[in-house]
Order: C-alpha cells, then sequence, then structure tokens
C-alpha cells in the first residue's frame, strides 16, 4: 500500500481526583482541553491529538487504557497530572497499557502571578507535585515514557511532542506492516539476514517469502494501455533520455520498465503490502532487474530493500511513515566508497538501482545502461544527486540475541566534482563528527551496509522509536568518540541481557 496520511489519534489523558469538587474540576478540564488543542496544533499531521475526559477515578483509568489498547486508532498516550491524582488509581490501567506514552509535565499558566496569587489558584495548579506522584508510580511499575517538562507554548517542548508523536506513528506502520519478499537473502551474505519471528514478535511486522515467478505472472499480465500511460508518465515527470522515447531505439525497454512497475504495483496492493525486497540472483524470467519501479515505489512511501534485506525495507516504510508531510527525503542506501583525501571525509552513497527520489536535488533523469552483475537486460533508472540537507542514516542489525539501531548524524553534500560517468543515483555526506570516527564507531557496532538515509528526521524521532520498541540506538554524532562509543556497546549489551526476561 502506498503512504498515506491515517486517522491515527493520539489521546490525551488528564488526571485529577474527585476530592476538588465540581466547581474546581470543570476549570480543570477547560484549561487540559486548551492545552491539548495547543499541542495538536504543533504535533502536525502525523496524528490527531484527541482529548479525553478528566480521569478521576481507578475504574475509569483502567477502561480508558483498555479501550486505548482495544482501538486501532490509538497509537499512544499523553498523560498529565494538572491536579494531584493519586497515584495508586493508575496501577491497574498502567499495568494494562502497552501502546506508548508520553508524560508531559506542564501547567496552564506560563509566569506566576504573584501579586494575586492566593489558595485557589495554588490548589487548581498543582502538577508540580500530581505530576511527581505520577512519575513515582510509573518508575516503581517499570512503565515505559517519554518525559516533557515544560511549558506548551515553548517550541521545544513543541518539538520534542511532535519528535515523539512521529515515533508513534511510525511504531504503528512496524506493527501493521505486511513485507514481501520476492526470493530470499542474498547467497552467502551475514547482515541482511535476521529472525523474522523475532521480528514480528518485536515490531509486528509480518515477512513472507514469493516465488519470484509469481511476480512475473502479474508484470507479464500488464495491459498495453497501461504500460502506454506509464511510459508517458515518465516523459513527463523526468528528462527521458533520447533512445528511451518513443521511436528512440530502446523505447522498448522503458515500456518493459513500465510493466515492471504495474505488475509489481499490483502485486503490493493486492496482498497488502507496504514494502519488499528483491534479489538480483533471483530474478526468474524478469528481463531487466527492476530499478526505476522500485525507486518510484520508494517515492510513494513503499520500504525496500535489495539483496532480500527485508529488515532495511521494514525500516525504510517505518521511517517513511514518520517522515510523512515534512520537508526532505527517505530512501534505502548503501555505504558504497570513501573519499579520503585529507580535509574531505565524504562518504559517496548509492546502490546498483535503487536510490529513491525524494532525495532528488533537481529532476531526474531517466537513463539506461548495462549493469555489471545479474546477467539480465540492461534496466531503466532514475540518476540524480541527493539534494544538500542535514540528516542520519540509520541501520538495523540482528545481533543474533536481539535488534541494534545504529544511526549517524549527517551532512548530505552536493558531489565536490560532476559524477558524469556514474549513471546511478546517488548521495555524498559528511559524517558526524568526522569520517575515521563515524566509521571505526559503525564497523563496531557491527552496523549494516545497507542503511535507511533520511534528511525529514533527526535524533529525536529515533531515541523515541527505539524506546518504544524497547530496542538498542546506538547514535554517532558530534559528541562521539569511538572508546566512549565501544564502551557504552558493551554496557547496552549488559544492560540488554538483564532487562530480557529469563
Ligand atoms: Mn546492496
Amino acid at each position: 500500500m502506498p503512504l498515506a496520511p491515517t486517522d491515527s489519534e493520539v489521546w490525551f489523558l488528564t488526571g485529577s481526583q474527585s476530592l476538588y469538587g465540581e466547581d474546581t474540576l470543570a476549570q480543570v478540564a477547560a484549561q487540559s482541553q486548551q492545552i491539548c488543542e495547543t499541542i495538536g496544533a504543533d504535533a502536525g499531521p502525523a496524528a490527531r491529538i484527541v482529548w479525553k475526559p478528566v480521569l478521576t477515578e481507578a475504574d475509569a483509568i483502567r477502561r480508558m487504557c483498555l479501550d486505548a489498547e482495544a482501538d486501532d486508532r490509538c497509537i499512544g498516550l499523553i498523560a498529565w497530572m494538572h491536579t494531584f491524582s493519586p497515584a495508586k488509581m493508575w496501577i491497574s490501567g498502567l499495568g494494562s497499557l502497552r501502546k506508548p506514552l508520553l508524560h508531559l509535565h506542564t501547567q496552564a499558566h506560563r509566569g506566576l502571578p504573584w501579586s494575586t496569587i492566593d489558595m485557589d489558584f495554588m490548589n487548581l495548579n498543582q502538577a508540580a507535585h500530581g505530576d511527581r506522584e505520577f512519575g513515582h508510580i510509573q518508575s516503581r511499575l517499570g512503565v515505559a515514557r517519554k518525559t516533557v517538562a515544560g511549558h506548551v507554548s515553548s517550541p521545544d517542548v513543541a518539538d520534542r511532542i511532535a519528535a515523539w508523536t512521529r515515533a508513534a506513528v511510525g511504531r504503528a506502520e512496524f506493527a501493521r506492516l505486511r513485507l514481501a519478499r520476492f526470493g530470499d537473502n542474498m547467497r552467502d551474505v551475514a547482515v541482511t539476514e535476521g529472525d523474522k519471528v523475532e521480528a514480528q514478535f518485536r515490531f509486528g511486522t509480518s515477512v513472507n517469502t514469493y516465488g519470484v515467478n509469481e511476480l512475473v505472472e502479474a508484470v507479464d499480465a500488464v495491459d498495453d494501455a497501461t504500460v502506454l500511460a506509464l511510459t508517458r508518465e515518465y516523459a513527463d515527470s523526468y528528462a527521458l533520455a533520447a533512445e528511451l522515447r518513443p521511436g528512440g531505439e530502446r523505447h522498448a525497454s522503458l515500456r518493459y520498465a513500465a510493466r515492471i512497475e504495474a505488475g509489481l504495483r499490483g502485486f503490493l496492493t493486492a496482498g497488502g503490502f507496504g514494502a519488499f525486497t528483491t534479489n538480483f540472483e533471483d530474478l526468474g524470467g524478469l528481463r531487466q532487474l527492476p530499478g526505476l519501479a522500485v525507486q518510484r515505489l520508494m517515492a510513494d512511501g513503499y520500504g525496500f530493500g535489495g539483496e532480500g534485506d527485508w529488515k532495511t525495507s521494514a525500516l525504510l516504510r517505518a521511517t517513511k511513515a514518520m517522515a510523512l508531510g515534512l520537508p526532505g527525503g527517505t530512501s534505502f542506501m548503501e555505504d558504497y566508497t570513501y573519499d579520503l583525501a585529507p580535509d574531505s571525509g565524504l562518504i559517496l552513497g548509492a546502490h546498483m538501482l535503487e536510490v529513491c527520489p525524494s532525495l532528488a536535488a533537481t529532476t531526474p533523469s531517466c537513463e539506461i545502461h548495462p549493469l555489471s552483475i545479474g546477467g539480465r537486460e540492461d534496466p531503466v533508472r532514475l540518476v540524480f544527486d541527493a539534494a544538500p540537507a542535514p540528516g542520519v542514516v540509520v541501520g538495523l542489525a540482528d545481533m543474533g540475541s536481539r535488534f541494534r539501531l545504529v544511526a549517524n548524524r549527517i551532512d548530505v553534500v552536493g558531489p565536490p566534482e560532476p559524477l558524469p560517468m556514474l549513471p546511478v543515483a546517488r548521495a555524498v555526506w559528511r559524517p558526524e563528527p568526522d569520517l575515521r570516527t563515524s566509521a571505526e564507531a559503525w564497523l563496531t557496532a557491527g552496523a549494516p551496509h545497507h542503511t535507511v538515509l533520511s534528511t525529514a528526521l533527526g535524533r529525536e524521532e529515533f531515541e523515541d522509536l527505539a524506546d518504544m520498541l524497547a530496542m538498542e540506538l546506538a547514535f554517532i554524532d558530534a559528541d562521539t568518540t569511538v572508546r566512549r562509543f565501544a564502551q557504552e556497546l558493551r554496557w547496552n549489551q549488559a544492560y540488554h541481557r538483564l532487562a530480557d526476561a529469563l
């Protein structure tokens, strides 16, 4: 399925108790609705923030948490103890909650009205101790959550809630994702392997393999009118090479590329798949390695991984869901080669063909060139440079006993010189803090060569996502030293062994 805005909701809960009386509770309700509206306006289109009636007793809290778990639209909850809400009332409810929780520690007012403050004001605005009581019970029960403190009019608070909301969208996308693999893993490759049963348990994603000739049947069944419409769309959307145009000597190759796209799209739609993998070693009756089709499907929000890499494909889909509506691009990527010249320290990333045009700096050109591996006809592909922007690369590895997420803050830069002889889409970036430290840390973590590169998201979204999935995130940025990073990996290893139940 292509990505589209969903009807996702984040439920906004307000804690209090009945002792305050109706008048005060009415004020609590009015103020918490106001706070909820402010957050909703800042959270962006990722999810709707939905206000729920003020909670004053244990049974209503338990019922609310059960309803949140049961409602597929609800992807997470924000809780704020506007007044004092004795926390033993929350034990049963929190005990049944598995969806992500954000503890918002705020107040309705920003500055204190020093000259007029009286005991009524003090009684109404008690989050300073109400939220401490709530923090205690969450820690006592071991409830995973993100805690955000500050007034909601502060951009920092709004940004942190928005990042968490996007992470909750990513978690929900992982949970509902169905992924189709055409063929299995590239032979003998280690890092693209993994435990698909464990992945379904941890992330919710179901990963299944289909014989590539099932795809070939769908490709062969595409009608000529569909092929014609797609080739016209290509001509309108890209700088189409002369040899691929109608009447050009390789126009038939463009028509076959269109046939692959339509067949692949139809297969994914019919099966409800949001992500897929291909393997150039296993193309069955396909005459070209899917290049253009994969690029265009990624642009519509599909996850993709080459060489059977289902983990990167699933991560790409979740990342694209998190990034929906934001400026910047998000793509499957592979670290290919380095510029180790003094004062440079750049990584040139690409793949055989499959880089998402959401990264493109300018209109991609649509070209055909030989591919030295795979042994098929020359594949059609989009060629472009990624637009300069700050971003992240993120890799997901299966370490045997658990999954590990590793990320690096990067700056995508334009290539220092044109690349006229390189007929694939590519990105050039400078990793933080520098290439040597980044590469040593990445290798020390055992992180993959396939990644998701995004210029739409930053550190906080991935930190929140990792927390929601109870998964390690090792982050490489301007503050990283290799020695400290290696120690962090050791501590994480010990922590995750202990945190996993026997
Ligand atoms: Mn690869």
